[in-house]
C-alpha cells in the first residue's frame, strides 16, 4: 500500500501564480497515484498567509473543483515560517509524508519524485538542496551564499543551499511538533529532530511571476532570527571580546606606570578619548545582543500561540482524511 503525500505550500499574497502552480503540481500528484508511488488521498495544501488579494477565493475555488486540493486560511500574516509550520501540523494528522515548497515554483516540482523515493528507502527527511545558482543575480548569490556561512559560523547550523523544500516523514513531523519555540526558524530546527536524512540536488529557478517576499532587509533580519534562535555564540563572543579588552587594558596600564615611573609626560588626549568612544561603542553593542536575548526569552516565555487557524477545507463527503 502507497503512503498519503501532502504539499504544503505557504501563500502570501501569491494570486498571480497559483493557477500555474496548481497545475503542475496536480500533475505531478496524479502522475505519482498512476504509478502507485502516493495514495489517492494524497492532497496539496495550500496555507494562505494573511493575504490581501484574492489567493483564499482561488484556494477554495481550487478546492472545490478538484479533490486534490486542500487549504488551510490563517487568522492574519504570520510570515513564512509560521505559515509552514501551521501546514505541515495540519497535514501531521493526516498524512505519512508531507513536502514543504514555495508557492512561486522555485523549487523543481520534479525533484519530489526523488524525494519520494529516498522516503521509502528510509529516509525521514529530505533535504532539497540546490546545486547551483546560476539564475540568481550576482547579488542574490551573493548575499545569500553569505548567510549561510554567517549562520554556520555564528554556531547556527544549517544544511548549506538549503531553504525550505524538504520533505518530512510523519514521525519527523511528529518530531517537529515537540519543538515548542515561538521565534521558529525551521532551517534551524529540522535538523535537530535527528533520524535518517536523505538530500536531493536540484536547480532553483526564476520566479514564475509577482515579486520576492523576501528582500535583503527582510533577509537580514531573518539572519539575525536564525543566529540568536538556534545558538549562544555571539554572547559568548562578547565574553571573549571583553576579556580581550581587560587583557589590552591590563597592557596598558603597566605601559602607563613604566612611563609614569620613567618620568615621561602624560601622552595626548587624542588617544585617550579614542579609547572612550571604542569602548563606549562595544559596551552598546554587547549590551544591544545581550537585549535581543532578553528580548527572546520574554517572547518565548508568553508562550503565544504560533498561529491561528480561521479555517481547514474538508474533503467534501465530510470526512478528514
Ligand atoms: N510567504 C508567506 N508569508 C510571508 C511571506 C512569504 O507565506 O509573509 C511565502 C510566499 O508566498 C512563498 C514563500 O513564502 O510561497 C517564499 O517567498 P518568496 O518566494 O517571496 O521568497 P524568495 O524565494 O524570494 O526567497
Ligand atoms: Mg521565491
Amino acid at each position: 500500500m502507497a503512503d498519503i503525500l501532502y504539499i504544503v505550500v505557504p501563500c502570501y499574497n501569491e494570486e498571480e501564480v497559483l493557477p500555474e502552480t496548481s497545475r503542475r503540481l496536480r500533475e505531478k500528484l496524479e502522475g505519482l497515484m498512476a504509478a502507485g508511488k502516493i495514495a489517492p488521498e494524497s492532497r496539496v495544501l495550500f496555507v494562505n498567509d494573511g493575504s490581501r488579494d484574492r489567493t483564499w477565493e482561488i484556494i477554495t475555488q481550487l478546492h472545490q473543483e478538484c479533490p486534490l486540493f486542500s487549504g488551510a486560511d490563517l487568522s492574519r500574516n504570520r510570515g513564512h515560517q509560521n505559515a509552514l509550520l501551521a501546514g505541515l501540523m495540519t497535514a501531521k494528522d493526516r498524512c505519512d509524508m508531507a513536502i514543504s515548497m514555495d508557492a512561486d515554483l522555485q523549487d523543481d516540482v520534479d525533484a519530489v519524485d526523488a524525494m519520494v523515493e529516498q522516503y521509502y528507502a528510509g529516509c525521514d527527511i529530505v533535504y532539497g538542496v540546490r546545486f547551483s545558482r546560476k539564475k540568481d543575480t550576482f547579488f542574490k548569490r551573493f548575499t545569500a551564499e553569505g548567510f549561510y556561512r554567517l549562520m554556520n559560523t555564528m554556531g547556527a547550523e544549517t544544511v548549506f543551499n538549503h531553504a525550505d523544500y524538504r520533505l518530512m516523514s510523519k514521525r519527523a513531523l511528529e518530531g517537529l511538533a515537540q519543538f515548542k519555540e515561538v521565534n521558529l526558524f525551521l532551517r534551524g530546527i529540522v535538523p535537530m529532530i535527528g533520524y535518517r536524512s536523505g538530500t536531493v540536488e536540484y536547480e532553483r529557478g526564476e520566479r514564475f511571476a509577482g515579486e520576492s517576499k523576501y528582500p535583503l532587509k527582510k533577509m537580514l533580519s531573518f539572519a539575525m532570527e536564525g543566529i540568536t534562535s538556534l545558538s549562544v555564540k555571539p554572547i559568548r563572543m562578547i565574553t571573549g571580546l571583553g576579556f580581550f579588552v581587560f587583557l589590552v587594558s591590563i597592557l596598558m596600564l603597566i605601559y602607563s606606570i613604566v612611563r609614569w615611573a620613567m618620568g615621561e609626560t602624560i601622552l595626548g588626549w587624542a588617544s585617550m578619548i579614542c579609547s572612550v568612544w571604542a569602548i563606549g561603542g562595544l559596551i552598546l553593542l554587547s549590551l544591544g545582543v545581550i537585549g535581543e536575548y532578553i528580548g527572546k526569552i520574554y517572547l518565548e516565555s508568553k508562550e503565544r500561540p504560533r498561529f491561528l487557524l480561521r479555517e481547514v477545507l474538508e474533503d467534501r463527503d465530510g470526512k478528514a482524511d
